[in-house]
């Protein structure tokens, strides 16, 4: 494990093995049971405990985040803030679990449904959330009534570890579980027969292999992938705020956020304009150590990651695209402040224009600092590009036309859209989610759809003795 900003080997992790894998799990099983039958009187109560104790850790998780995965402090701030809505959102278990009752059903006959909880569910979380996405499943799954099973990503494993030890003050033992591995301890999972359920959130690739595996070995899986985030411009938009805007979505947390924008679809006229104002603002990203209060941007997760992102930018060119603003070099400074000539995994900010599809720096999910702009004559051009690529995670639409934004809205074939919005991650009460290749399965994640996806229906129909006598009937029931 390194320090992205020095690249300083810092720890080691060890990964868990098969027997560890089976341990965990066996933990989590042996504690399901009493868990599921806490009141929900008891289980409100540990949660706004554990909502107390992830609120008065943010500073620490702040900085275990900003030292293992490398984004400026404001960044990871702004991460715990968003997890904790998690916790926050899981509070209100009572009500989010109240069910339903058909009082006199049929005659003499009531139904209720109640949402019981599965019982063992795992989560595997990627590296460039390592505090949110884990608190994302981990709020949920346990407020519903199941024991939870994190295996964090091994890049930067040390917030979720201080995530374990909250939550062993705030809730039983072996309610949450925190394992640490790679693909063979995921596998491990998967194949558990104790495991009723997997969320995993990361690559395409991966998550269309955990679904795969998941549902084969019949869990209930929902598994989020990767994404190709487009903003589209259109003339009358602000060009200031569309610049400011492409360059905090393209450019935050060093462009390593499933919902960074990494295309600019520039729609007639303003493209010009607006490629000038992008490249005139990107001097201003300062590029340093995330611990350093001056920087906005900082280094890429590992070297292997930061050369990969810089071969996009080096191939473009010869693509037939126009590098506008070359960042493979990062500014000296950087470099420097991060620990010298063979430090830290940085880059700077690069701005490719006239890509299409069909160039690597479109089709592929970089990951990095690098927007590509692709120019169109009309909006219906923007909308059969968005909707044609494989993706369908974000997109953003920035125009002062209120008819053209709700047209979009309908027309467009993405999970999560942002009117003037350029990164519109849903607030907890509603369920986060892509289409198509950035999500397998049914169900998005956290808010309403977290709750379903941690519970399934118990629908009971009762009758209680009544004066009526019954006499012998073996017809099918039919309602009276
Ligand atoms: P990744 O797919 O490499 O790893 C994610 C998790 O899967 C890690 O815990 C890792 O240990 C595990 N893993 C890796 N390879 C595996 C394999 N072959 N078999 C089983 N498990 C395996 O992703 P990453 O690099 O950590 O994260 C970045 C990716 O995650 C990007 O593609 C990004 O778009 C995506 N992401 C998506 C969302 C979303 O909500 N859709 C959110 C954050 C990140």
């Amino acid at each position: 494990m390194y320090n992205p900003a020095t690249g300083q080997r810092t720890a080691e992790v060890t990964l868990a093995t098969e027997a560890e894998v089976a341990d965990a799990v066996r933990v989590a099983s042996a504690a399901a049971t009493d868990w599921s039958r806490t009141s929900l009187a008891r289980r409100v109560g540990l949660m706004f405990r554990l909502r107390e104790l992830v609120s008065g850790h943010q500073s620490e998780l702040a900085a275990l985040i900003t030292r293992e995965h490398g984004k400026v402090r404001s960044d990871a701030l702004g991460e715990v803030a968003r997890g904790l809505e998690c916790v926050e959102f899981a509070c209100g278990i009572p009500t989010l679990l109240r069910g339903e009752y058909s009082a006199e059903a049929s005659g003499g006959i009531d139904v209720h449904t109640v949402a019981r909880p599965l019982g063992v569910v795992a989560g595997i979380t990627p590296f460039n959330f390592p505090v949110m996405v884990p608190l994302w499943m981990l709020a949920n799954a346990v407020a519903c009534g199941n024991t939870f099973v994190l295996k964090p990503s091994e890049k930067d494993p040390s917030a979720s570890l201080l995530l374990a030890e909250l939550v062993a003050r705030g809730l039983p033992e072996g309610v949450v579980n925190v394992l640490q591995g790679d693909a063979p301890a995921v596998t491990g999972l998967l194949e558990h027969p104790d495991v009723a359920a997997v969320s995993f959130v990361g690559s395409t690739p991966v998550a269309r292999h955990i679904y795969e595996a998941g549902t084969r070995a019949g869990k209930r899986v929902q598994a989020l992938g990767g994404a190709k985030n487009h903003m589209v411009v259109l003339p009358d938009a602000d060009l200031g705020a569309a610049a400011n805007a492409a360059i905090n979505a393209g450019y935050g947390s060093a462009g390593e956020r499933c919902m960074a924008i990494s295309v600019v679809v520039a729609v007639g006229s303003v493209a010009d304009p607006l490629v000038d104002a992008i490249a005139a603002r990107i001097p201003d990203v300062v590029i340093g150590p995330g611990d350093q209060e001056a920087s906005m941007m900082g280094p890429l997760i590992t070297a292997e990651h930061r050369d990969r992102v810089r071969s996009y930018v080096a191939g473009a060119a010869g693509g037939g695209a126009t590098v506008v603003v070359d960042g493979s070099r990062p500014p000296a400074a950087a470099v420097a402040s991060g620990g010298g000539d063979t430090g830290g995994f940085f880059l700077g900010c690069s701005l490719v224009d006239q890509v299409r599809p069909g160039m690597r720096v479109y089709d592929d999910e970089i990951f990095g600092p690098v927007l590509a702009v692709v120019r169109v004559d009309s909006y219906d051009e923007a909308v059969a590009l968005v909707n044609a690529n494989p993706y369908g995670n974000g997109v953003a639409l920035f125009t002062r036309d209120g008819g053209a934004a709700r047209q979009f809205q309908r027309d467009i074939q993405v999970g999560m859209v942002g009117i003037n919005v350029p990164i519109p991650v849903p607030v907890a009460w509603h369920s986060f989610g892509g289409w198509k290749a950035s999500l397998f399965g049914d169900s998005p994640i956290y808010g309403p759809e977290g709750i379903r996806f941690y519970t399934r229906p118990q629908v009971v129909t009762s009758r209680w003795p009544d004066p009526t006598p019954e006499a012998i009937d073996l017809g099918f029931p039919m309602n009276r």
